[in-house]
């Protein structure tokens, strides 16, 4: 039986595409907003507030990057002896398709080859994307949200709040280093700031849960999110109304996969 509340997860076709940078725009000393384009964004799409793509990016000194390869079950090792693909996830901020236009911000962190193309990139260079692959449709019609954010889920948390009704009851938490990495919110936002010692697993793990059937969103560094999601399940929240997602882990280079287990 289907309830009002199922979160329903709905599949998209996985198309490989060769984007070009358009404009680079600073939104903060750590942060990057960058707009790609091309004729190969025709026909992309997306629904959901944390949907993301894989970014395919250049080796050093190369124009273009390797793209994926694809099988029937979507992205697949190359094969043996061709060159490997490097890519990361990055989320949908804003998607003008009559423009065809993509932004992505990206968090500058000074490592990877992520946040290293991110601080270089200039008008003309080229990405690949691949996805979304799959959206996670989140009913807007609970009692309650509470959503949480690092600087690499700011871009997620910042659509949810533009997608959430008027009159949704939402607590949002912003874990970010300092007051110049603010942005400013479709929503109210409750900031943490590192250099302050505050963090969103203080934060949460400090709050009782509002009564009623709410939906928790929360995602940022993966070690950080373990107390959060053991605090949640101790107050009896269900499994099936939470999603607690690693975005990356210190000292880990490409959290491939998201770290939401144990
Ligand atoms: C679903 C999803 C959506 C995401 N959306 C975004 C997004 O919109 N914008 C965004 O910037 N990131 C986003 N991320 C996070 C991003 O994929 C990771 O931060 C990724 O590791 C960046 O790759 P890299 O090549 O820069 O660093 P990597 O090569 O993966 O890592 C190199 C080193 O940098 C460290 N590192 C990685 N990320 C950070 C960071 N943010 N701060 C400090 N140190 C770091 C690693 O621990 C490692 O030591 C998302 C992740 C997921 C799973």
């Amino acid at each position: 039986m289907t309830t009002a509340r199922e979160v329903e997860l709905v599949w998209h076709d996985l198309t490989p595409r060769l984007l070009e940078v358009v404009r680079v725009n600073h939104l903060g000393p750590r942060m990057v907003r960058i707009t790609l384009g091309g004729e190969q964004l025709d026909g992309f799409s997306y629904a959901a507030p944390d949907d993301h793509v894989k970014v395919f990016f250049p080796e050093p000194g190369a124009g273009l990057p390797v793209m994926p390869t694809l099988g029937e079950e979507g992205l697949e090792p190359p094969p043996p002896g061709s060159p490997l693909p490097t890519f990361r996830d990055y989320t949908i901020r804003f998607l003008r398709p009559e423009a065809r236009e993509l932004d992505i911000d990206f968090v500058l962190h000074g490592h990877g080859p992520g946040g290293s193309w991110a601080a270089a990139a200039r008008p003309g260079d080229k990405v690949g994307i691949l996805g979304p692959r799959g959206s996670t449709m989140v009913p807007f019609t609970f009692d309650w949200y509470l959503l949480g954010a690092d600087e690499t889920a700011l871009p997620a948390l910042a659509a949810w709040l533009e997608q959430l009704p008027a009159g949704a009851r939402i607590q949002a938490y912003a874990e970010v280093a300092d007051a110049d990495d603010e942005q400013k919110l479709a929503g109210e936002v409750r900031w943490l700031h590192r250099s302050r010692g505050e963090s969103l697993e203080k934060a949460v793990t400090a709050l009782e849960l509002p009564p009623g059937d709410g939906y928790i969103w929360i995602a940022g560094e993966a070690t950080g999110l373990k107390p959060i999601r053991r605090h949640v399940r101790a107050l009896g929240h269900p499994r099936d109304r939470a999603e607690i997602d690693g975005y990356w882990k210190r000292g880990t280079v490409n959290l491939d996969h998201h770290d939401d287990d144990e």
